[in-house]
């Protein structure tokens, strides 16, 4: 099964279904069986200009549209994601490979979040002063910013596109939405419900392209584009920064994460070891928010790392429209390489993989990866990066201290995770880790009210939440002469 019947294979330009100005196409596959599933349009600079320049023609008219309009439109979006969403789940499970389950929850939280964000389109905000001075009044009102280009990745293919689209057009920006070249179909059914709920031509584009440093760069180097928002890796996020300093847009970052563990000896372990999986290994540990590093406490390393290596060997690696699977293949082959080098380099350097880590079964385009556990008896320098895939390294430590170090000496900062017996001990060292995001207890979940985001070289800026709309916002300040 494939699941792509009826999927959108032209980009969306200023509300039209359209094939590529070059009448390019390139191709996306199924990770898990290596099928083809579509020939996509293949944008370029001039589709891409033509894209900003709908958003440009269309962003005042969306800007000056009465809040209840424009909560009406989202929520007509809203109404037919929702009668969509399972081909849009049977979309992402054909292009990620992801486990169906997975799949029906993600666009399940996306309309969430989509819902959310059409209700902030109502109470956007505004400030009236009064006699600021003798002789004015002054009211400073938030302005959309305007054209917003977001570049989503390919681990949450209906998600990311949620927490850019959806905030931005209910800030009343127009949108240029690049998506992954691994997975457009996501991204451009979900336009599909933009354009049949009524969203005006050209507040809405989608650009799928398989070169997308060179869209990029349309995008940093357009004067119409005011803001750049944009998830993935840091070293692409780099890249843009950079590229944004000719134009001085503004930019969100959401990128990678190197996300510690501590887990003092206090704790009840079994129940430990089911958030920790839960935290690593769904979505086959390809998140940003994923749990890469575990640093126990040497009075219940022993027993952690037993039940640890126990559940991990338990989990299901397999077919992903199976419903007993629990891991899928990962996105690609690079993804499969990137992974085994990591492992190779921290065996090299005086570690254990004490479970799984090898491939289990190649398909043309990715491969399945068998979930894995490395430990070392101190840190290594591999563990400083982010393992995207379903390895987890666990490192004995001797009391907090110890743990807070070792879980800050990263260059990231976006999520971490604190299990402890004792709530005060916990909230103790979440104090002291420094991350955007700390699971206390828990797992980390999205909220659709709560902002999500990262320190250091993790990101600027939050997503999500009443924070993540007024990101694309910018106040005028007026002051008036009182006659
Ligand atoms: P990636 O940076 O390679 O790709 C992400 C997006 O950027 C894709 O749309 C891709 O086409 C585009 N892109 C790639 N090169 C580009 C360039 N030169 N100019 C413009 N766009 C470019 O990332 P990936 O490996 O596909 O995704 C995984 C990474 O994303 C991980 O590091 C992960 O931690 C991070 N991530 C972060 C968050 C978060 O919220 N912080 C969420 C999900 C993923």
């Amino acid at each position: 099964m494939t699941g792509t019947g009826g999927a959108r294979s032209r980009m969306l330009i200023g509300g039209e279904w359209v094939p590529a100005a070059s009448g390019a196409t390139f191709a996306v596959w199924d990770p898990a069986t290596g099928d083809r599933l579509a020939d996509v349009a293949d944008a370029g600079s001039a589709d891409v200009r033509a894209a900003i320049a709908a958003a440009g023609a269309a962003r005042e008219s969306w800007r000056d549209t009465v809040a209840s309009d424009r909560y009406a439109t989202l929520q007509r979006a809203v109404a037919i994601l929702r009668d969509r969403q399972g081909r849009i789940a049977d979309l992402i499970v054909g292009e990620t490979g992801k486990p169906l389950a997975e799949a029906r929850g993600e666009i399940a939280n996306s309309l969430r979040f989509f819902d959310f964000f059409s209700h902030e389109a109502l109470r956007l905000p505004g400030e009236y002063w009064p006699r600021v001075q003798e002789d004015r009044d002054a009211y400073v009102v938030h302005e959309p910013v305007g054209v917003v280009a977001a570049i989503t990745p390919w681990n949450f293919p209906a998600f990311m596109v949620a927490c850019k689209v959806g905030a931005a057009l209910a800030a009343g920006c127009a949108v240029v939405l690049k998506p992954a070249e691994q997975t457009p179909l996501t991204a451009l059914a979900i336009a599909e419900a933009f354009v049949d709920a009524g969203l005006p031509a050209g507040v809405l584009s989608v650009v799928p392209t398989s070169d997308p440093a060179a869209i990029g760069e349309v995008l940093l180097e357009h004067p119409e584009v005011a803001c750049l928002t944009f998830t993935g890796s840091t070293a692409v996020g780099q890249r843009l920064l950079a590229g944004a300093a000719g134009g001085v847009k503004r930019m969100l970052l959401e990128l990678g994460g190197n996300a510690p563990v501590i887990i003092t000896d206090d704790v009840e372990v079994d129940a430990v070891v089911r958030h920790v999986v839960r935290a690593r290994y769904a979505n086959a540990g390809q998140a940003c928010v994923a749990a890469n590093r575990v640093y126990v406490h040497q009075g219940v390393a022993d027993r952690f790392v037993e039940r640890f290596t126990d559940a991990v060997r338990g989990l299901r690696v397999g077919d992903p429209w199976d419903a007993a699977t629990d891991i899928g293949p990962l996105i690609d082959r690079r993804a499969v390489e990137t992974l085994e080098d990591q492992i190779a380099r921290a065996l090299a350097g005086g570690a254990s993989l004490v479970a799984g880590g090898r491939r289990v079964r190649d398909t043309a385009t990715s491969a399945f990866l068998e979930p894995g556990v490395l430990t070392s008896e101190g840190g290594i320098g591999v563990f400083s990066e982010e393992f995207f895939g379903p390895i987890a390294s666990v490192v004995v430590v001797q009391d907090d201290d110890e743990a807070v170090r070792r879980a800050n000496d990263t260059t990231y900062g976006l999520s971490a995770y604190v299990f402890s017996g004792d709530e005060g001990r916990g909230r103790l060292i979440a104090d002291r880790v420094r991350s955007g995001n700390v699971g206390v207890n828990c797992a980390l979940t999205s909220d659709p009210a709560l902002p999500f985001g990262g320190v250091r070289m993790s990101g600027i800026g939050r997503e999500r939440g009443r924070a993540g709309v007024l990101e694309f916002l910018e106040s005028k300040t007026i002051q008036i002469a009182r006659r």
